[in-house]
């Protein structure tokens, strides 16, 4: 077996030479934030011939972009708010991405929309699914995904034995896609690594270089290191998510756009307790509720509350647990308890300030501004629509340039591993028998690393070691964790934990079980002493214990309070803005 050439690896080798480079030239610029937009916004660039730098405070996705539902979709509500340039602008995106960008990463999943009225609700749904079906073709492809159906309430149930019969009168089923989201930016990020971006984590932008009025770059903080760096950059684009108005801050004075968090939050419940083939999608008096397949497991959610407090670590209540339960358990014959739920988390929506107070009807669209000169904020939108984003972000960069800059061209560049993809998918019974390993787990590598799945299965023929499951979270070989730690830029023991992998969700120990054998793993390659180690596993342990009290109080600023509790493995620098 050879190793795939050619992607770039978020080593820390690679992590320091990238700080080296972006300190040594003027860039033609610098993103800051390494959520899904930053992500997106670093690619278009690199692939438009743009020298391009990305600083992320904390590690990649681990802002909203790692705690959505994970789906990419139009958004049948949005439908519902008769927003059909959103929605068909989002199904295209949906097309393109599952079928050329990542075909590897995202996949098309199935709803259930169980129907409680008779007589009106068959003919107006079925009619929005038309519609919905219809605005998902685009130029050159088809939708991706199968059309939508109606079901008797007996073909219903035999797909969903999980419903209770009398709370639904016949239902109707409809695709759309769903992807793992923080893998997604690190594949973006490594993607856009490959075409020349510098990109790093723990490196928060702490203030801005100025002459006169412009700016002309970021000062960047090695929260590493401590070591402080001047990135100078002909444009800045601020991608900071709900940290958007902290960073029009830090450049001085307010901006005319707000961005305000809206808290979110999903329960994660083993598989067997909801016996059903389909995901289910539920009205509530909001908005609605996805039950959503998720490997071995389903994701259950969400909530939408406006949020004031910490935004890097939203907790979520023994009331939003609570209410997720009650409103699943409306339609389910056997209802879920506490004691089902393996994994809690919460994330928050990035939305654009506007006049009503309802955070669930404030715009998803997105905005690209330039506050200052030097500068462009790219904020709100949705993860589906990252790429729209990201275009239209670099083509305010390309005019505050000042030069000619060719037109984004992401829709036509797959992500790394998509190339060759499904060659491989093909002949996986081969790639099973090669590797010794069972084409389950096969299916489950070429499903998270697509044509990268070559640089994994050299790691376990150099160390037949690294083909055992983790001995706690047996959905993932322990060559995953040292794969992290060397490619995916996971720099302590949470983000392989949280982010390359999900185990801090998917098991009811929430990781703390595998914890030590995944922090010696990292060790090698990490450069961890016995001492290292050993913190790495007591502030994981640490964070867990008060993720897990935070989930019994009764009200956000209780939550919040126990979650602030778990010290940071890497504490945030105080913003310094001269
Ligand atoms: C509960 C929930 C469910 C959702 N479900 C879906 C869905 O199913 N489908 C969909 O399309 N969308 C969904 N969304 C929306 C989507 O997740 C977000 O729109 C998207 O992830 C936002 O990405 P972002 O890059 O703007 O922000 P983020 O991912 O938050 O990235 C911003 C980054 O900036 C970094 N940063 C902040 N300050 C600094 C600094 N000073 N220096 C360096 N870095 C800094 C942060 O650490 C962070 O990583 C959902 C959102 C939520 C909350």
């Amino acid at each position: 077996m050879t190793a795939r050439m050619g992607t770039a690896r978020l080593g820390p080798a690679e992590r320091s030479a990238a700080l080296e480079q972006m300190a040594a030239q003027e860039l033609d610029l610098v993103v800051i934030g390494g959520g899904i937009v930053g992500a997106g916004v670093a690619l278009d660039a690199a692939t438009r011939g743009l020298s391009v730098g990305l600083l992320e405070a904390r590690d990649y996705a681990s802002g909203t972009s790692s705690r959505s539902s994970k789906l990419i979709h139009g958004g049948l509500r949005y439908l519902e708010q008769l927003n059909f340039d959103l929605v068909r602008e989002a199904l295209q995106e949906r097309a393109l991405l599952l079928q050329r960008i990542a075909p590897h990463l995202v996949r098309p999943v199935p709803f259930l929309f169980p129907l409680t009225h008779l007589g009106w609700e068959r003919p107006y749904v079925g009619a929005g699914l038309v519609m919905y079906d219809s605005l998902g073709f685009s130029f050159g492809f088809t939708r991706g995904v199968p059309g939508h159906r109606h079901l008797s309430r007996t073909r219903a149930l035999r797909l969903a034995p999980a419903l209770r019969r009398t709370s639904f009168s016949g239902a109707v089923q409809y695709w759309d896609a769903q992807v793992d989201d923080a893998r997604y930016v690190m594949t973006v990020l490594r993607t856009a690594a490959t075409y020349g971006a510098h990109v790093a984590s723990r490196a928060q932008v702490v203030g801005f270089l100025r002459e006169g009025e412009r700016v002309t770059g970021v000062r960047v903080r090695d929260l590493e290191t401590g070591a402080e760096h001047r990135v100078r950059a002909r444009q800045v684009v601020n991608a900071t998510g709900v940290w958007t108005d902290d960073i029009q801050e830090l450049v001085g004075g307010r901006g005319q756009i707000h961005v305000r968090a809206s808290k979110g939050v999903h329960l994660v419940v083993p598989r067997d307790r909801i016996h059903s083939l389909t995901g289910i999608i539920l009205r509530t008096e909001k908005s609605v509720l996805f039950v959503i397949p998720w490997g071995r497991h389903w994701i259950i959610g969400t909530t939408d509350t406006r949020w004031n407090l910490d935004r890097a670590h939203p907790a979520a209540s023994r009331s939003d647990i609570d209410y997720v339960l009650e409103h699943v358990n409306r339609v389910l014959s056997v209802p879920l308890t506490r004691d089902d739920v393996e994994g809690v988390y919460a994330g928050l929506r990035p939305l654009l300030a506007g006049e009503s107070e309802e955070t669930s009807k404030l715009s998803r669209e997105h905005v690209v501004a330039h506050p200052v000169p030097g500068l462009v904020m790219v904020a709100g939108g949705k993860y589906t629509t990252y790429r729209v984003m990201a275009r239209d972000a670099v083509d305010a960069v390309a005019h505050g340039l000042d030069q000619r800059v060719p037109p984004s061209c992401t829709d036509r560049i797959p992500l790394a591993g998509a190339e060759g993809y499904q060659a491989l998918w093909n002949s996986r019974q081969r790639l099973a028998q090669s590797s010794g390993l069972h084409v389950a787990r096969i299916e489950h590598l070429l499903q998270r690393y697509g044509s990268m799945i070559d640089e994994v299965l050299v790691l376990i023929e150099q160390d037949p070691s690294l083909a055992r499951p983790l001995s706690g979270a047996d959905d993932y070989l322990r060559a995953e964790i040292v794969y992290a730690a060397t490619h995916e830029g996971a720099r302590h023991l949470n983000d392989a934990l949280a982010r390359r992998t999900h185990i801090s969700i998917e098991t009811f120990h929430r990781g703390l079980a595998v914890a030590e054998e995944a922090a010696e793993l990292m060790a090698g390659p990490l450069g961890w002493d016995g001492e290292q180690v050993k913190r790495e596993v007591e502030y994981y342990t640490k964070r867990i214990e008060a993720e897990r009290l935070s989930q019994e109080q009764d009200t956000d600023h209780e939550a919040d309070a126990i979650r602030l509790g778990a010290p940071e493995i890497v504490p945030i620098a105080t913003p310094d803005p001269v």
